[in-house]
Parts: structure tokens; C-alpha cells; sequence
């Protein structure tokens, strides 16, 4: 920082803390991830002056050629990143991608499927206290009691018998595979479009290694910050006949100017995720997920649905006679980040909860492994059994210390 330190030192000081916060603790947290030095640097420039209501080459304001460029570059890789007809890249983060959606295809009172939040699914699925619960007739559905994987037969009579005229899917705490062409046979059957929101595996759809609902979905939506680790934002694609919709949807239907800084940060990540390493890196993410998983059985816990596909792993602790809650705070205090999460049937308040979530996306952008995750499992597991605080935290440093983050030049530019 050049300036910052002397033009704001309260907000330095915030930012510098963060960064050693961020450098000192192990990032578990699933929808979390380490934006390469080049995205932050595009996320910081002079683009962040520029009001571009419109979209390229159908500005609302003069002297947008230079962001029309950076957007048209953002869309476009966007579109050959996941094989997509047409991208939206303007959304400001995944509510707004999926707010924006809706009012591209629903009107007011519509009936919509989605997955229940307690199951996995995101508030923005049909929560009540979200703006998606309030417009539309949400009708939930939720994964099987014994399986804990997503119940298609009661999605497919929910279909049947309450006419749907879209069918939402995608989670934030499900670390299965999503069977997208089920879903998709369903909403057919009953006539219903599909959107599918992907915000936690992107990065793993991007890189095929996992299902891509291109193929099967009207409408799908994304973040860019989780396994797609580029700058916080929001993502539409659609088929060229919802183009339109989608864009009058976005600008003027839920938002005004586009964050260009941001479409530029998203162009960067969207060209990082095009080369070999991305997919290289997203099989480490893979590999981290599945080695973790099995650590922690091994060492007594029970995961939820038994195991993961996926960049995430939901912890049952009750079991072990913790709450979410206890556990994320006795974790944090030495130095692993995590956030507790309901799950399916949970007995305990959301706020309370009985498991938490963790996800490989962070620590393996640091260049942690299969054996950093065994590390991690018995880390965690010393510290939710009463192991010595102290010897935790002095392990968790000393990991930190072994993969630094945003220090060296040369390990910057591997991420
Ligand atoms: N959709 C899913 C599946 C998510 O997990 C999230 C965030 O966790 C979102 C949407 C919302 O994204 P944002 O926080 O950028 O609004």
C-alpha cells in the first residue's frame, strides 16, 4: 500500500490485521478462496471511476470503450469457460445473480421448487426472510433422511403435484453430486424451466469435475469467489433465447452501474481458469476434500450422507456431544477457520446447530496436500477433544508458516 497508510490509518490498520489474520489461520470456510495477486490487482484499479449503465456498445454514459473491452472480454470467457450460449457478468454477488434471474423468467406469485435451506440449499432458494420467499411461491424440497442425498423422487411428485414453473437447484452445504439431467427430466415432464445455481462448484464444473448443467439448464448462476476463487461477484448464463430477459433483468431490473473493477477482476479469473493449472489446482481441491473426509472418519467422526464428491465435507457433531456452535468457536481459537451449519433434520437452532461445514478451495490454494489434510484432521480432532490448546495453535502456525500466502512473488504467481 502506497497511500493508504497515511490517507486512512484506521482503515489501514483494519486491512493490514486482516491480512495477517488471513495469512495466520487455516481458511476452512467452503465458499471461501485466495484471489490471485493479478484478480486483486484488476479488482483495485481506475475502472472503479467509471459509470457504465448499459451494456457494450449500449452505454447509458460516454467514454466506455475502454470498459466495454473488459466486459466483452469477461463475457466472452465466461461463455468458453463453461460452454455457455450467453454470460452476464455484471450481477454484484450470487443473490443478486439469482434475484435477477428470477425476475428474468417468474412474475409475482409464481410457484418455484427449491431446496430447503436446512438441507443445503441457499436463502436465496425460497427463504421466508429473503426477497425470493417474499415474491414467489416457494415450495421446498430436501435430500432423504437415511441417505442424506437429495430425495428426487419427492422432488419429482413436489413437480407433479404442484406445477412448478421453475425448478431451482444447487446448494451451499451439499457435498454430493448433483444429478443435473434428473433434475432436468423433471422439470420437463412437468413443463417447468430449470435454473441451476452452481456458486459452490463452479470451479469444479469449469475444469469437468463435475457435471456441467450447462446442457440441461434454461438458466444458471454462479458467485465468482468460491472454487472459482476470483473477485467477489455474481454470474448469469443462459441460452441465447433468454438472453434478453437475463440482461434487462440485471440492469435496469435489479441494479444500476456495473462494478467494472470488479468485470475486470472477473475477466482475469475467468482467463486463469482456462489454463491447466486451474484444472491441475481443482483436483488437488478434489483430492484435499476426499483425504480430509477420510481422515476424520477414521478418526471417529460421522460426516454427513458419509462422505463428499466434492470440495466439502458437512461434520455431524452430535454425535460426539458438540454443537456447531462450540465447535466453530474452539476452533477458531486456534487458529482454523469454519462456520457451523445446520444439518439435515437438525434438533438444534440455526444458530446452534449440530455440524459444521469445512471446504478444501483456501488451503489449497496455499499449496496444502493430501498429508496436510491428515495434519488438519488430527488438529481438529485434538482440539474438539480437549488436546492441548496450546500444541493446536502452535500446529496450525507452523503449517501456516510452511505455505505462505501473498508473500512470496514466486508462490504468488503459482496460485
Ligand atoms: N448461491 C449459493 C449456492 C451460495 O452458496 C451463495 C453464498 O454463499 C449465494 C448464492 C450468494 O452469494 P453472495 O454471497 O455473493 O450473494
Amino acid at each position: 500500500m502506497r497511500y493508504l497508510p497515511d490517507a486512512d490509518p484506521e482503515v489501514n490498520e483494519a486491512i493490514n490485521r486482516e491480512l495477517q489474520r488471513q495469512r495466520n489461520s487455516l481458511e476452512l470456510i467452503a465458499s471461501e478462496n485466495f484471489a490471485s495477486p493479478a484478480v486483486l490487482e484488476a479488482a483495485g484499479t481506475v475502472l472503479t471511476n467509471k459509470y457504465a449503465e448499459g451494456y457494450p456498445n449500449h452505454r447509458y454514459y460516454g467514454g466506455c470503450r475502454h470498459v466495454d473491452a473488459v466486459e466483452e472480454t469477461a463475457r466472452n470467457r465466461a461463455c468458453s469457460l463453461f460452454g455457455a450460449e450467453h454470460a452476464n457478468v455484471q450481477p454484484h454477488s450470487g443473490a443478486q445473480a439469482n434475484t435477477a434471474a428470477y425476475y428474468a423468467v417468474l412474475d409475482p406469485g409464481d410457484t418455484v421448487l427449491g431446496m430447503d435451506l436446512s438441507h443445503g440449499g441457499h436463502l436465496t432458494h425460497g427463504s421466508p426472510v429473503n426477497i425470493s420467499g417474499r415474491l414467489f411461491r416457494f415450495i421446498p424440497y430436501g435430500v432423504h433422511r437415511e441417505t442424506e442425498t437429495i430425495d428426487y423422487s419427492q422432488v419429482e411428485e413436489l413437480a407433479v403435484r404442484e406445477k412448478p414453473r421453475l425448478i431451482v437447484t444447487g446448494a451451499t452445504a451439499y457435498p454430493r453430486r448433483i444429478d443435473f439431467a434428473a433434475f432436468a427430466r423433471i422439470a420437463a415432464r412437468v413443463g417447468a424451466l430449470l435454473m441451476v445455481d452452481m456458486a459452490h462448484i463452479a470451479g469444479l464444473v469449469a475444469t469437468g469435475l463435475h457435471d456441467s448443467p450447462i446442457p440441461h439448464a434454461q438458466i444458471v448462476t454462479s458467485t465468482t469467489h468460491k472454487t472459482l476463487r476470483g473477485p467477489r461477484g455474481g454470474l448469469i448464463l443462459c441460452r441465447l433465447n433468454l438472453a434478453k430477459a437475463v440482461d434487462k433483468a440485471v440492469f435496469p431490473g435489479v441494479q444500476g452501474g456495473p462494478l467494472m473493477h470488479i468485470i475486470a477482476a472477473k475477466a482475469v479469473a475467468f482467463g486463469e481458469a482456462l489454463t491447466p493449472a486451474f484444472r491441475l489446482y481443482q483436483e488437488q481441491v478434489l483430492k484435499n476434500s476426499r483425504i480430509l473426509a477420510e481422515s476424520l472418519q477414521a478418526e471417529g467422526f460421522r460426516l454427513v450422507s458419509g462422505g463428499t464428491d466434492n470440495h466439502l465435507i458437512l461434520v455431524d457433531l452430535a454425535p460426539r456431544g458438540l454443537s456447531g456452535q462450540a465447535a466453530e468457536t474452539a476452533l477458531e481459537e486456534i487458529g482454523i477457520t469454519v462456520n457451523k451449519n445446520s444439518i439435515p433434520f437438525d434438533s438444534q437452532k440455526p444458530t446452534v446447530t449440530s455440524g459444521i461445514r469445512l471446504g478444501t478451495p483456501a488451503v489449497t490454494t496455499r499449496g496444502m496436500r493430501e498429508d496436510e489434510m491428515r495434519q488438519i484432521a488430527r488438529i481438529i480432532t485434538a482440539a474438539l477433544t480437549g488436546g492441548k490448546q496450546e500444541l493446536c495453535r502452535r500446529r496450525v502456525a507452523d503449517l501456516c508458516r510452511a505455505f505462505p500466502l501473498y508473500q512470496d512473488p514466486s508462490a504468488s504467481a503459482a496460485m
